[in-house]
């Protein structure tokens, strides 16, 4: 036997009491909120992650890299033997400078490129600078996203439903017009939907419809670029354990019990998506395009 399988024979793990579950300490950030400052802190595969090389020599840029289920992903990437560029707002420099740091451990390059996507100029700017100090670009993770619970339309301003459309809607789709001159045949575009695509909450009225775009979007551009070689797929998370949700992204009633509704009764960990990525990068899923592959312990697909 070799030393994988005897560890995996070793250790069935349980996903009922793998994590933290609810009842959760009432907590808030001011948005974007930071990880490190989070009770529990979540687990993004710093210490689990374990690679083999499934990436090696590829290039990837994923936009709301400092944290959450994005963190989880360049993490995974870095270990599989890929360099690694993030994006972030510049208020999360120390949540992304644990992320460079443990890029640089997995002995793979780490680009740091703070801005805020709502522009898009610096959507084309994070784009060329990727490529540029990463030496080209083959990977993209479209993950940063911004959900703000409101209890009714009626407190939804012009200006927070604006952030909404041009945090969730706007920045994947000049990005990806922005990178297209980069991807060759074999690259990979990654989305991030949500069960909230199909099974909104009455409190994501503006949240809920950007996942639904991007689950069209996704499933529109993979038609349109499969005949030119590039795979897009998309990724559903249910409740998972992260900075967006306590900072405005739910009510403190529901982040109590946070993913206390799921099968496993507890939220997922960002580190529980990781493999997706991971699988959906790389070249041995070829086949899979227009996808979206869902983590949402128990519910979340149509
Ligand atoms: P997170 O807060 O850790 O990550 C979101 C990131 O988005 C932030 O780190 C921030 O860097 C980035 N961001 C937000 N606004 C930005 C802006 N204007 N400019 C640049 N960056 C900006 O939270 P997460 O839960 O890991 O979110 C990652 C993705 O997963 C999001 O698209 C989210 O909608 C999606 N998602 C999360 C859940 C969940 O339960 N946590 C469920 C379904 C889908
Ligand atoms: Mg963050």
């Amino acid at each position: 036997m070799n030393d994988q399988v005897s560890d995996t024979a070793k250790g069935l793990e349980d996903p009922r009491d793998k994590h933290p579950k609810p009842p959760f300490n009432k907590q808030f950030q001011p948005f974007p909120g930071l990880a490190g400052k989070m009770d529990p802190v979540p687990d993004h595969g710093e210490k689990s992650y374990v690679g083999s090389g499934r990436l090696a020599g590829r290039k990837a840029l994923i936009t709301g890299g400092d944290s959450g289920i994005g963190r989880a992903a360049a993490i995974a990437f870095a270990r599989e033997g890929a360099d690694v560029a993030i994006n972030y707002l510049p208020e999360e420099e120390s949540d992304a400078q644990e992320v460079i740091t443990l890029i640089e451990e997995a002995g793979r390059k780490a680009v740091a490129i703070p801005g805020d996507l709502r522009e898009e100029s610096f959507c084309e700017k994070l784009v060329h600078d990727a490529a540029d100090q990463l030496g080209g670009l083959d990977i993209l993770v479209n993950n940063a996203g911004h959900q703000k619970s409101n209890e009714s339309i009626l407190d939804i301003s012009t200006e927070a439903f604006d952030r909404t459309m041009k945090t969730n809607i706007y920045a994947p789709f000049w990005i990806i017009k922005a990178a297209l001159r980069h991807l060759k045949p074999g690259s990979s575009i990654i989305g991030l939907s949500s069960v909230q695509a199909y099974d909104p909450s009455a409190d994501l009225y503006d949240y809920a419809q950007t996942k639904a775009a991007t689950t069209s979007y996704v499933k529109s551009l993979a038609k349109q670029l499969g005949p030119k070689g590039i795979r897009v797929n998309g990724v559903a998370p249910g409740p998972v354990w992260t900075a967006l949700e306590v900072s405005g992204g739910q009510t403190q009633e529901n982040l109590v019990k946070f993913g206390d509704d799921t099968a496993f009764g507890r939220p997922g960990q960002p580190a529980e998506l990781a493999s997706i990525f991971v699988q959906l990068a790389d070249n041995t899923g070829s086949f899979a395009t227009g996808q979206i592959y869902g983590s949402a312990g128990g519910s979340g697909q149509p």
